[in-house]
This record gives structure tokens, sequence and C-alpha cells, in this order.
């Protein structure tokens, strides 16, 4: 039987679940689209749509949100989020935005000249929509296992250097916008990247005058995966891990929204002073002021507690644990997922999960909703719907394609993880009742978020 440590807290304030029947389930997910994001949340019984901005905060953070200082400018709850980043990642810049999309718009339209490169370890959808807005071309140079649902590999996540090697012969440097570099890598499977490759991409990108970047979203769950796996950091706290993996970055965008504990919020930190007055100059327009770009004080104040939180060992152990517990109890019952299983979620393999549906009859979308209809349990499709069109206006066709169970920080306990299992075992059991979708309305970026479908019958 997989096993887990027990969970590293206790419970102090509850929230109701309801389980409706599965006609309602049947006429809401109808009503949706066939797409989860368009589910009321009270429908859901066990909501694993997502890791962003769904994790229970401590008491601690709740406290610090009565202090908040709502100033306008010179708010006091900025400069404890300031000396937050500055003592755990070792920035001495940042720049609060909304949410991780606001960074990363900011940091596009500073660094990428139009025409410009820029390489990424496997793209992550805002990011590369931003990216892609201000002109930049997108090049995918995450190692080959990472794009094989069941290759073998401790670091995934990791960016092949050979590849990176080639874009910049072929190109130049001064064609190189920045290399972003994220860890772990959400598209992947949630697949960490090692120390060892943070560090050779570091000495690349010096040697070449190139800026190294980080979407550091899920950086402690990256640590905590170097630390059990990276020779040489097992004794480390994965505070001093995560630190160590900073420090060879020239700067990064944060979604404060997973791995700082928090329901919203999130900034860019950096070490170049003209890239943090250029970052002042766009968040004023589109953010906020730059002591609080579109957070209110207390929002900062939790997020300043929660980022320390997260580097914790014992709530990484547990956190990391139980997204494993739940893939272990998924791969016993024969249900194929992405191997090795990641930090935030579990991936059901749809292409191996559902033989019968053509990728082009979207197979995770119409997992996602048959699940939701078995259990009431809410997944999100991660395959050919959230890779969208290309110029000439065909799918992006991804060899992933995948159903995602996201676990939020703090919020279930490992029996729901059980309560999981069992539904997706029980419909893996007659998968072949499940239909492929059509299109009804397909917005034109960011389809996953608004498209409607309806079964192929
Ligand atoms: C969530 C996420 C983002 C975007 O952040 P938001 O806070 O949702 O805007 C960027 N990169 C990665 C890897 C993410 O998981």
């Amino acid at each position: 039987m997989p096993s887990n440590v027990a969970e590293p807290y206790r419970i102090k304030m509850v929230e109701p679940l309801v389980m409706h029947s599965r006609e309602d389930r049947a006429d809401a997910i109808a009503k949706a689209g066939y797409n989860t994001f368009l589910l009321p949340s009270k429908m859901c019984y066990i909501d694993l749509l997502t890791d962003s901005g769904t994790s229970a905060m401590s008491d601690k953070q709740w406290s610090m949100m009565m202090l908040g200082d709502e100033a306008y400018a010179g708010s006091e709850s900025f400069d404890r989020l300031l000396k937050s980043v500055q003592d755990n990642y070792g920035f001495p810049y940042v720049c609060p935005t909304h949410q991780g999309r606001g960074a990363e718009h900011i940091i596009s339209r500073i660094l990428i000249t139009p025409g410009q490169y820029v390489p990424g370890n496997m793209y992550f959808t805002t990011t590369r929509y931003h990216q892609e807005a201000v002109g930049g071309i997108f090049v995918d140079v995450i190692i080959d296992e990472a794009h094989d649902s069941t290759a073998d590999h401790p670091f995934k996540g990791n960016i092949d250097l050979a590849k990176l090697e080639k874009l910049v012969a072929e190109h130049g440097a001064d064609q190189i916008a920045y290399v972003n570099q994220a860890v772990t890598v959400n598209m992947a499977g949630g697949q960490p990247v090692s120390m060892a490759n943070i560090r050779e991409v570091h000495e690349f990108c010096t040697k070449h005058g190139i800026i190294h970047w980080s979407d550091a979203t899920r950086l402690a769950e990256n640590a905590y995966f170097i630390q059990q796996r990276e020779s040489g950091y097992a004794d480390k706290s994965t505070a001093d891990i995560a630190k160590e993996m900073m420090s060879y970055f020239d700067g990064l965008t944060m979604s404060g929204k997973k791995d700082c504990l928090v329901n919203i919020g999130g900034f860019l930190a950096m070490r170049d002073e003209e890239i943090l007055i250029k970052a002042r100059e766009w968040v004023v327009v589109f953010e906020g002021m730059p002591s609080y770009g579109g957070m209110a004080g207390r929002d900062m104040d939790a997020m300043a507690v929660g980022l320390e939180e997260a580097l914790d060992d014992h709530y990484l152990e547990h956190r990391i644990g139980q997204v494993r517990y739940l893939g272990e109890r998924l791969l016993e019952a024969g249900v194929p997922i992405v191997t090795p299983i990641g930090g935030h979620a579990v991936f059901l393999d749809a292409k191996r999960f559902l033989p019968h549906i053509p990728q082009t009859q979207f197979p995770a979308q119409a997992l996602a909703a048959a699940l939701f209809v078995e259990s009431g349990v809410r997944a999100m499709e991660r395959g050919i719907i959230s890779a969208g069109r290309n110029k000439a206006g065909e799918h992006n066709m991804p060899k992933l394609e995948m159903v995602r169970l996201t676990i939020p920080r703090r919020v279930y306990t490992d029996r729901h993880m059980d309560v999981v299992a069992d539904a997706v075992i029980a419909l893996y059991a007659k998968r072949d009742e499940i239909l492929g979708l059509e299109f009804v309305y397909e917005p034109p970026s960011l389809r996953f978020f608004t498209s409607r479908f309806t079964p192929i019958a």
C-alpha cells in the first residue's frame, strides 16, 4: 500500500463539501459545455481543477492579514514582502503584480524585441501568450524525455543544453531575448529541474551574455525533489536549496498563487536595477503603484509569510508525499499516468486511457468531463485544447495529452485522495463508454478557459 506521513497541521476551520447526484452532475457538465472550467464550484465534490490560488492559509498568515497596511503609497506590507523575498530567495529588488501573468506581461515587454527567440523548458500557457504578444518566438528546449509520459528521469524538467547551444549557434546570442527556466515544469507533469542543470544553463548564459530568468512558481517543490534525488543535497534544508537555486538566476517571475501559499498575488524579483526601473514604468500602467502592483497590503503580508512556510521540510514532505500517494494508488490499479509522479499533480495519460478517441476529438477534455460525472471530482485538460492553434490556424499537437488532478496545498486529506483514486479506477474500468468531443464555441486565445463542446455520438 502506498503511504504518506500524516498531515503536519491540524484543522481549525472547516468548509463543508456537498456530493450532488449523478443526474445533477451530468446536467451541470452539459450546461458547462463539457468544459470543467465552466462548472460552478459548488457542484464539485473534490475540486482538483488547479493548485492556483486554492491553498489553505495558516493561522499566522490570517493574523498578518489583519496587520496589512493599505496605504496607497509606502505600504509597510510591501517592505515585509521585500524582506521575505530578499531573505528567502536572495534577490535585492521586487516588483509586485496582481498574479503571475502580470509579471510575465511586464518582463516580456522589457526583455523581448520583436523577432527574438525565447527558449524555455516547455511552454506554459500564459507565459507563451505574453512572449508572443510582444513579438517573441517561443522555442522548446526541454529534454526529449519530458515529452514521453513514461520515460524515467529524475529531472524530467531539465533544459537540453545541446538544443540551447544549437539555437544560439543558429541565430546568435543577440537574437535570444532571454532563457526562461521553469522550476518545476507544470506542463511536463510537475517535473523538477536539477541544480546541476540550473548551474549549467547559468554558465552557458553567462558565457554568451544572455539573461537567465526563472519561472519560479513552484520553486519550493523543485527544491524538495533536489533534496530527495540529487547527490550532495540530502542533508541540506529545502530553504537552503531554494536559495542556492535562485542564486544562479538574474531574476524570476512568480505566481504567488502556488508556492507562496496565497489566494492571489505575484511578483518579479531581480538583481539588475535597470530592469527594476523599467518594471516600475510598466507596473504603474497595468497593475498599480510599484509598492502594491495590484495587491492589497494584506495580500502582500500573507504572501511574505506563505513563501517562507512553503520552504518548511515537513510541509513539503507531506505535500509531495500526498501527490505521490494518489499517483501510486493509480499505478497499482494499472491506470496510465505520467511517471515519475510530479510535484503538484497527478497527470492521467489520456492517450493511453482512451486509445479509441483520436487526439482531434480531445480525449483529455472528454476524460475530465467524464470523471466529473462519475464522481464530482473536477480536473483539468492539459493537452491539445490547452496547446491552442499555430499561426496557420491549425491545432498545435502536443505529444502529451493529459488530465491534471491538481492537489491544492493544505486543503484535502489523504482520505480525500482515496476517494479520488477509487473514482478514477472505477472510470478506467468503463473507459470504452467515453465519447470524443467537438467544438461548439472556440475563443481566439487561451481557449481552454472558455471553450464549449458537445459529445460526438
Ligand atoms: C500559474 C502559472 C503561471 C501564471 O500565473 P498566474 O498567477 O495564474 O497568472 C505561470 N507559470 C506557471 C508555471 C504557472 O503554473
